[in-house]
């Protein structure tokens, strides 16, 4: 079995190869919106099984669900006795966005300093690069059995997850499954992702009027469903900013401390703007639900008109600690909007997306490996941290198979700005990336099948 330092020296041979892998995934627009062309996905695809072929790779099939996009699976049997390791990360990317707000071509790679630059750079090719990299290091001496499981669709919410796992239960049982598609903590420190909180949304409407009047011949005794609707939105958090539905779940407060001055500079808070909730700042984004509007339809300022807007809606998307029942959150917003109707307007809320939470448990086998890994890759402790996003289908895994591990690993640093404009990978942190995994996979070789 390899040790540390000779699989160190091994990961730094291959990786100026590993890197111009990343270049040629980076260059396929493969963004899976709908609105995008398709064969790029369907092309990146086939690039990504070419590689895991290109690695001597026999089994290896571009596979689809239902309408679902394709995907990448792969496997390497495990020797008798050892266990199986399921490999996840995805090959579609989230659209450009405004491309006047990159500074470099989104799908043209670009290295600045030791950062590479381009859509998916990090979010998730630099997953398959960690994959694939973790093999192409261990080459013979693997020692465990892996799946290779490169979706494309997660971007737009995994739709066909389900039915994945459905047509797939057998070929993707595993006694661990590492999915890399998260962060670290900063550049320098490793993280494990163990709590992801989930998202519910709705649609919530009101409604005021038959149809719209003139806003000065009925003005004062009626209020618009703008307004209305303002005020309703309004009663969702408390004076401090706090979420104000009840009944719903709240974790324990997380370990490590996120301090104002970073969370500031991570999410580009404009100067003197207050912050919203109490407790500590970590608390606030991985262990309490938060609210946000992220739609809202009225009449555009462009085609106002001196009318009292009779109706008017918006989308409310609500994330949910570790540890809530979606459909027990949702139905809590809803008894929220319909009870707090302002002037007891007309509301009917639109029930939206159900994404469960995720909570890993507070220690196994495999986190314990993976922390040992990440140790000897970065000369560092690990530290154990939550995401505010969702990975809807992390739940999805774990009610399939719930005796697997669940490691969720990260390409990512906090300005690696995922999903954004310059969006980028640290290509020395992704160096230790892939040593991590290739150590962790040695790791879990040492055991027998659990
Ligand atoms: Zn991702």
């Amino acid at each position: 079995m390899s040790d540390h330092t000779t699989l160190q020296t091994t990961v730094a041979n291959i990786f100026p190869d590993l890197v111009e892998d990343l270049r040629n995934l980076v260059r396929i627009p493969s963004v899976s919106a709908p609105a995008f062309d398709q064969q790029h996905v369907a092309d990146s695809a086939q690039a990504v099984a070419d590689l895991l072929t290109k690695q001597g790779i026999d089994d290896v099939r571009i596979v689809s669900a239902g309408q679902s996009r394709p995907a990448v699976l792969a496997k390497i049997p495990a020797p008798e006795g050892k266990p199986t390791v399921l490999l996840y990360a995805h090959h579609d990317v989230q659209p450009p966005g405004d491309e006047s707000s990159w500074n470099t071509p989104p799908f043209e790679p670009t290295e600045i300093g030791p950062r590479m630059y381009g859509r998916g750079a990090a979010d998730d090719k630099a997953g398959i690069i960690a994959h694939l990299g973790a093999l192409r290091a261990l080459g013979d001496d693997l020692g465990v059995g892996v799946t290779l499981f490169f979706e494309g669709e997660e971007e737009i919410g995994s739709p066909y997850f389900t039915e994945f796992l459905a047509q797939y239960r057998e070929e993707l049982r595993a006694d661990a499954i590492v999915v890399a598609d998260s962060a670290n903590w900063k550049v320098g420190v490793p993280a494990l992702t163990t709590s992801l909180r989930g998202l519910v949304d709705c649609v919530v409407e009101v409604e005021v009027l038959s149809h719209a009047v003139h806003s000065g011949m009925f003005g004062g005794p009626v209020l618009d469903a703008v307004t209305v609707l303002a005020r309703l939105i309004a009663t969702l958090h408390d004076a401090d900013g706090n979420v104000a539905v009840s009944g719903l779940v709240q974790g324990a407060e997380p370990a490590v401390d996120y301090t104002e001055e970073d969370f500031r500079a991570d999410s580009g808070l404009l100067g003197g703007v207050e912050l919203a909730g109490s407790g500590t700042i970590a608390g606030r984004l991985w262990t309490k639900p938060a609210i946000s509007i992220i739609g809202f339809d009225a009449p555009s300022v462009a085609l106002s008109s001196n009318t009292l807007t009779s109706r008017a809606q918006a989308k409310v998307s609500m994330r949910i600690a570790p540890g809530q029942d979606p459909a027990q959150a949702l139905e809590a917003l809803r008894s929220h909007l319909l009870e707090n109707a302002p002037l007891s307007a007309r509301v009917t809320v639109h029930d939206g997306e159900l994404g469960k939470p995720f909570l890993a448990p507070a220690d196994s086998a495999a986190m314990r490996a993976a922390r040992a890994a990440f140790a000897q890759a970065w000369g560092t402790d690990p530290v154990d941290i939550g995401i505010g996003g969702s990975i809807p289908f992390i739940a999805d895994l774990l009610e399939v198979y719930p005796d697997a591990s669940i490691l969720v690993t990260g390409v990512e640093d906090p300005d690696s700005r995922a999903h954004g404009a310059n969006e980028s990978v640290d290509l020395v942190e992704l160096q230790k990336v892939v040593l991590a995994e290739a150590l962790l996979l040695s790791n879990l070789a040492q055991k027998t099948g659990e």
